[in-house]
């Protein structure tokens, strides 16, 4: 070897390396697997009579940015007892193809965090053949995923795609924080079609939903034994709205003028009391001087909060009762609709004291999706994006600290 190279190894100690060229662009190795004998596939004896020797080209994982073509030396073998001629066996590449398993394995792990063409011309490859390595690679994740037992848990969470117009529901595993599956619409029929098809749907304690009246007939139906449990967060983003409803009412419409000072802090309204800084306080106890309603208001938002607190399911629902008693004898009309939410839902919202799920992760599985839109722009394809979501779940990374069962 010359006195200014490394050796860098190949990472195939089945193949021997019979000649190697470095050229502008790309690599050119010859190689020959290390076997000196070979089974035959007819009789079962071994052999270690050569019949002849073939070339194929095929394309490794790039070295140094430079393609790696290797020309692998194939044998025939003939069978000396029952005179069968047969190719040697090819594990590195498989039977007919022009790449290594690992250079596929590669690309289909590529261009599941890019996109297909990128890939491509990155690794200088055809997008076909990208595309068919992507399409292994989530058969691959799939199925592993597949022989997971039915959670405990399970969230159903509405998304829009493309738009708000259109709406697709994802279907959880809280405990794992993965997406399961993911639907088209948000209505009953194709939530039952895969609740129906759980391998163990007796498992399931507890499903997080919104207040969905199609989600909660398609539990009732397939998981009769499962509480199902109304998003707290679902709930809160309900009050806030009214909450700001009652202030864009006082407000009269009108940013201007006198009453600009409701517009001006209307975030401050909606964040948590808690975490009020001291001026902020300050600013609300003007606002409440000036704006009674909008106190009564408030009080009830920060009531609510306090109330999903409480640790014990008795002790809320005594509790819930008093605040439907505030809230009936308010005049505060933009909250009198949550007196009907809380007689249609009462059960699944108390039943978050005994399973303290909610669709927790939802917030970073939905720039997911979305990352995983903007990849899949110009696919068009549903299929193709609903597997991208499902194969490229992330772990739960210890946030099963939310289920206190
Ligand atoms: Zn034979």
């Amino acid at each position: 070897m010359q006195d200014d190279c490394i050796a860098v190894a190949l990472g195939l100690p089945q193949l021997k390396i019979l000649g190697q060229k470095e050229m502008e662009s790309h690599f050119e190795v010859t190689v020959i697997y290390r076997r000196g004998e070979a089974r035959c596939p007819r009789c079962g004896k071994v052999t270690v009579k050569e019949h002849d020797r073939r070339q194929q080209c095929k394309q490794d994982r790039r070295l140094r940015d430079k393609t790696v073509l290797l020309t692998l030396i194939k044998r025939r073998f003939r069978c000396l007892f029952c005179g069968k001629v047969f190719t040697e066996p090819d594990e590195v590449f498989g039977p007919r193809r022009r790449s290594s398993h690992r250079f596929r394995e590669y690309l289909g792990q590529e261009a599941l965090h890019q996109t297909v063409r990128r890939t491509a011309q990155k690794e200088i490859v055809g997008e076909g053949l990208v595309r068919r390595c992507v399409a292994e690679e989530i058969g691959k994740r799939l199925e592993a995923k597949g022989v997971k037992e039915t959670p405990k848990f399970i969230g159903l969470d509405e998304f829009s795609v493309r738009g708000r117009r259109l709406y697709h529901t994802a279907i959880c595993n809280l405990v794992e924080g993965e997406v399961m599956e993911e639907v088209e619409g948000q209505g009953q029929h194709r939530v039952e079609e895969y609740l129906d098809k759980l391998p163990q749907p007796e498992r399931v304690k507890g499903v997080a939903m919104d207040m969905h009246e199609p989600f909660r007939q398609a539990v009732q139906m397939c998981l009769p034994q499962a509480k199902i449990v109304a998003d707290k967060f679902h709930l809160i983003r309900h009050i806030n709205s009214a909450l700001d409803k009652v202030r864009s009412r006082l407000q009269g419409g009108s940013r201007k003028g006198k009453r600009k000072d409701l517009f001006k802090n209307r975030y401050i309204l909606l964040k948590g009391a808690e975490r009020l800084a001291h001026w902020e306080k300050e600013r609300l106890n003007q606002l409440f001087y000036r704006y009674p309603e909008l106190k009564g208001a408030w009080v009830l938002k920060e009531s609510f909060r306090a109330w999903y607190r409480e640790t014990d399911r008795s002790k809320a629902e005594e509790m819930l009762g008093l605040l439907e008693e505030k809230i009936a004898s308010d005049s505060l009309y933009e909250f009198k609709e949550f007196l009907h939410t809380f007689t249609n839902w009462r059960g699944e919202i108390l039943n978050y004291f005994e399973y303290r799920i909610i669709n927790g992760f939802v917030e970073g599985k939905n720039n997911r999706i979305k990352t995983i839109k903007r990849m899949a722009y110009g696919y068009r394809n549903m299929d193709n994006f609903r597997m991208r979501i499902l194969a490229t779940n992330p772990g739960y990374e210890g946030r099963v600290s939310h289920l206190l069962t």
